[in-house]
């Protein structure tokens, strides 16, 4: 199978899922998750047409990222993975979205960030739905809260939540919880189903899906995401 038939084949598993939920074709955003990857391989999907694609570390996107996105206008690239402060103005310059923001002092860096670059990134708040200790993300009682002090405290708009549930655990209960949260909080979006579990975080209502390995293969140099 090449990467443009693994594309179809995701987008075609996709418009199944949005139909079973009774969702509208097109929903649901595809973000295909290239960390690890280099251009070679990420160069036939963005031929195929994907646009939207998803890196987990800031180092790694901007090594590999301002070239392609040159060479192609309507790229969206997504932050996925977790972020410094200090690594605030060079994801703002990067990224279109950051589904990351977990903290007051990451909230107020990219607000200042935007403002100075004169860019509005869309954002999430990520969501620690598993209350796992090794792992970024709110709890998930503290997210309300904190969406509402990104928008108030910091003038950073949250367009809405992220989570990635515990390995171990059935996805399900954790992607209910996250809707449900995000309805609280009045917040439209919600990032969240990968490789393994994106059909059925479509029908829990994500509009965003983060698919990694089932576009591009098994990564093979490490990429620790979950930190
Ligand atoms: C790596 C990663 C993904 C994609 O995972 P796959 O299982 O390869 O689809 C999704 N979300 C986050 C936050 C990641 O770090």
């Amino acid at each position: 199978m090449t990467a443009a038939d693994r594309l179809a084949e995701i987008r075609k598993r996709i418009e199944r899922a949005e139909r079973i939920a009774g969702r509208a074709t097109g929903a649901v955003t595809l973000v295909a998750v290239s960390k690890t990857f280099d251009a070679p391989d990420i160069a036939p999907l963005i031929a195929a047409g994907q646009r939207q694609f998803g890196e987990n570390r800031v180092q790694e996107a901007a090594r590999k990222w301002p070239a392609l996105k040159e060479a192609t206008p309507g790229i969206v690239l997504h932050l996925i993975g977790p972020l410094q402060s200090n690594k605030a103005a060079e994801a703002v310059a990067l990224f279109d979205v950051i589904h990351t923001i977990d903290r007051d002092k990451i909230a107020g860096a990219i607000a200042a960030e935007a403002a100075r670059q004169g860019r509005a990134p869309r954002c999430f708040v990520q969501v620690n739905t598993g209350a796992e200790p090794q792992k970024a993300g709110v709890d998930a009682r503290e997210a309300v809260g904190f969406a509402a002090r990104c928008r108030e405290v910091h003038g950073l708009a949250i367009a809405g939540l992220m989570c990635i549930p515990p390995v171990e655990e059935s996805p399900g209960p954790h992607f209910a919880l996250l809707r449900k949260l995000a309805e609280e909080a009045g917040l439209a979006a919600l990032s969240m189903g990968m490789s393994a579990d994106f059909e059925t975080a479509i029908d829990f209502g994500a509009t965003h899906v983060r698919v990694g390995s089932a576009l591009f293969g098994t990564r093979t140099a490490p990429a620790p995401s979950a930190a």
